[in-house]
């Protein structure tokens, strides 16, 4: 935490910002390990503050540490302007994706005279790596993630509503330690799989479907995300050969992450062993995107990123291939780019084509 809170300084020295208002939850949980929904840091060079509630005292005297000064306030707006006094700064840098436009006018009339300057994207560059203790929760959520899957396997079968698989799943990853999903669990089988985010609904699995599920476990805060697909019985020769092709492009993919490659370079691998048979127009998302405290963060491995990988990232690799009316496949696996290539978080979940 205390190496956290001195590369933000360094961050605001370098952007030449005297005072800055942390407001997105995750990125103030990064900085102080604070879990509740009413938080907010301000920081300077001199001072670091962290603002919260009456109902978060006890909470917030367990998690933040003595870094940071703890202050009481009704409202954040109010907590943060009234903080801000104190620094006698002449500009407050804020998140401006984060702070609605009611709560800008509220700050902009508490603190007459300051500048407000908007930034984007400070804390999170820091969040980009993940230190050793931010790898260890990923790799949990990973191997949560395979345990959960394996154990709802045996529960797929025709009858049963793509929302009672995606009760199972959540069931055995709460069990396993899971503080809930990452995001609403997506199956999405037969016709259905063609939706890119096909939440699991009241359609009830048939024989010969192809399903997708797109899942993750969040462990202490951090979010996996992985994507397998099943087969009720055996699947078409064209189910059988699009997911030959989404397998080729994936693994492709993987292999061209390593330290120093380009975002956009690992996306263009997916995409040309895609194209190359003739589905390029069916993949209309990007690869992959960073994970971590947020289920979708940078970097983003999409078309023409120049943005390079850096040992420490966590990203997914997951093409896919969706063709309106017949279904669809995605493939999804979780790695961590290390110093010398890469590590797939995870690889224990078997990634052929389970016939169930
Ligand atoms: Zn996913
Ligand atoms: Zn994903």
């Amino acid at each position: 935490m205390k190496q956290r809170l001195r590369a933000v300084r360094k961050a605001m020295r370098r952007e030449g910002l005297a005072a800055l208002a942390v407001t997105n939850r995750k990125n103030v949980h990064y900085l102080t390990g604070f879990t509740g929904s009413a938080g907010a840091c301000l920081i300077s060079a001199r001072s670091a503050v962290f603002i919260t509630d009456f109902r978060y005292r006890s909470q917030a005297a367990k998690q933040v540490p003595p870094d940071f000064r703890r202050a009481e306030h009704t409202a954040p707006v109010q907590g943060i302007a009234s903080e801000l006094k104190k620094t006698r700064a002449k500009t407050l840098a804020f998140e401006e994706a984060h702070v609605t436009h009611a709560a800008f006018r509220q700050i902009r009339k508490l603190i007459k005279g300051v500048r407000l300057k908007p930034v984007s994207g400070l804390v999170e560059g820091l969040r980009l790596c993940k230190d050793p203790g931010e790898i260890r929760k990923l790799k949990k959520g990973a191997r949560v993630n395979g345990q959960a899957l394996g154990e709802t396997a045996a529960s797929i079968r025709p009858g049963r509503a793509e929302a009672d698989v995606a009760l199972d799943l959540e069931t055995a990853m709460r069990r396993r330690g899971a503080s809930g999903a990452s995001f609403d669990t997506i199956v999405a089988s037969g016709p259905r799989s063609a939706l890119p985010h096909g939440i699991a609904s009241s359609r009830k699995l048939k024989a010969g479907d192809l399903i997708t599920i797109d899942f993750g476990a969040v462990v202490s805060g951090y979010h996996a995300d992985t994507t397998r697909v099943f087969s009720l019985g055996r699947p078409t020769p064209k189910g059988e050969k699009i997911y030959q092709i989404v397998l080729e492009a994936q693994i492709t993919a993987l292999e061209a992450v390593k330290p120093g490659a380009r975002c956009g370079d690992v996306d263009k691998a997916a995409r040309d062993v895609i194209r190359s048979h003739g589905y390029g127009e069916a993949f209309g998302h990007g690869t992959g995107h960073g994970v971590g405290l947020d289920i979708h963060e940078a970097p983003r491995l999409g078309p023409g990123v120049k943005e390079e990988l850096r040992p420490g990232m966590v990203v997914t690799v997951e093409p896919g291939i969706y063709l309106p009316r017949w279904g669809g496949v995605r493939i999804e696996d979780m790695v961590l780019v290390t110093e010398r290539g890469k590590e797939v978080l995870t690889r224990s979940i078997p990634k052929e084509l389970v016939v169930l």
